[in-house]
């Protein structure tokens, strides 16, 4: 296809990736981010082989290893501490690690950096209030007053997606699972170089993220989806670890002391299973397929759409094969991920039968392996 102009709506982890690989196939790129900080929290992500590949084919394997902390193995304990699987993960690039834990600060400095040096713009604090698709072409009208048409409009503005809304004022809206995660960063333990997973219905993970990092996740059951205060955050942080005996995990509950350093955020998914696009205007990311993260693919998953819709684009001269040629693609991918992490949640907080982890990793990690 010749090269477009295309808006990226949302800078997160999806926008960014499909910025650097549209700008990479010669589109004029812009991007706007709601967020005039463009700000992300301080936890870390987890990925694993299909990121490092996706990294690899984007020529950004160097920067984003350096900034995270690869590693080879994920050990499955019980709530007592003791180990019960250490379940070996397959490097799907040679010589690369199979995962990586990184700091989402890190991830987006890597790919913002990226995408800006290769000559796609942003503008931040800035939304789209208007988007009218006339088949030729779609003009946007601006939070600040600025009128612009572009060929393609990529919807990357996350879980509660205003693109989607527009394009697709009937489609569902994300779900709380009644479940949430509790997360804070520490100083990396020694021997902390791979996953810890803890299991149970208050589940526990320690993800390295860097040398001298690295940050605790817990899920917990919330029914009714409670708020709870800033000011005692660190306390209930606390409270709820009480469930789990590991001594390990107890030494660390004892360094929770930051109201602000702890991250909580209610779970919640979205499926679209209907089209991903409307005429010049198409969704990628968390806007059609959130994830809860129990398998650590939910960025992934957006990294990879950028991907593949970049491939679909250069592939077809007509707008309308490619877009649902993309769709075809990640369909079946993303699907199996929402699900199999869905059923982990439901099955950890009683709302659905008991998934044991160590199984539901290897197959992530078998599915993950597939050519995308
Ligand atoms: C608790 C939790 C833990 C997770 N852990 C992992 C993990 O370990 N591994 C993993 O791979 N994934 C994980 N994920 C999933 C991952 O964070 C998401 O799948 C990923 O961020 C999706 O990227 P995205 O670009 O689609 O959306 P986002 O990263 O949400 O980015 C959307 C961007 O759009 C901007 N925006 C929103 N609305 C507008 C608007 N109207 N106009 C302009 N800009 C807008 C936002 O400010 C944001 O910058 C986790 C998710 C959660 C909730």
């Amino acid at each position: 296809m010749q090269p477009l102009s295309i808006l990226v709506i949302g800078a997160g982890i999806g926008g960014l990736t499909a910025a650097i690989a549209l700008r990479a196939r010669g589109h004029d790129v812009q991007m706007i981010e709601r967020d005039p900080t463009w700000s992300v929290y301080g936890v870390g992500i987890i990925q694993q082989g299909n990121v490092v590949r996706a990294m690899t084919e984007l020529g950004l394997i160097d920067d984003y290893l350096e900034a995270g902390f690869g590693f080879d193995h994920v050990e499955v304990f019980i709530p007592t501490g003791q180990s019960v699987a250490k379940i070996p993960t397959p490097r799907l690039v040679p010589d690369k690690p199979a995962n990586v834990g990184i700091s989402r600060p890190a991830l987006h400095k890597v790919l913002g950096d990226r995408a800006l040096g290769a000559g796609a713009e942003i503008r931040l604090g800035v939304t789209a209030q208007t988007i009218e698709d006339d088949g030729t072409k779609v003009a946007v009208r601006f939070s600040d007053g600025a009128e612009v048409s572009y060929d393609l409009v990529i919807g990357a503005d996350g879980l509660y997606s205003q693109t989607r809304q527009t394009i697709f004022p009937d489609a569902p809206l994300p779900e709380f699972t009644g479940q949430s995660v509790w997360r804070y960063n520490f100083t990396r333990l020694p021997d902390l170089t791979g996953l810890h997973a803890y299991e149970g219905p208050t589940g526990v993970g320690l993800v390295p993220l860097s040398h001298d990092l690295m940050y605790m996740y817990l899920t917990t059951p919330e029914p009714g989806n409670p708020r709870y205060p800033r000011e005692s955050m660190a306390a209930a942080m606390r409270d709820k670890l009480a469930a789990i005996p590991a001594p390990a995990i107890r030494a660390l509950a004892e360094q929770i002391s930051d109201d602000d350093g702890v991250v909580y955020k209610p779970l919640e998914w979205l499926f679209l299973t209907g089209e991903w696009h409307k005429g010049r205007v198409v969704l990628l990311g968390d806007a059609v397929h959130a994830t809860t993260p129990h398998l650590g693919q939910g960025a992934g998953m957006a990294i990879e759409d950028a991907m593949v819709l970049a491939e679909e684009l250069d592939r077809s001269a007509d707008l309308e094969a490619a877009l649902s040629a993309y769709r075809d693609r990640r369909f079946e991918r993303c699907r199996y991920i929402v699900e199999a992490s869905r059923a982990i949640c439901l099955g950890q907080i009683g709302r659905g039968p008991l998934v044991e982890n160590a199984t539901a990793t290897r197959e992530m990690f078998a599915k993950a392996a597939e050519p995308i």
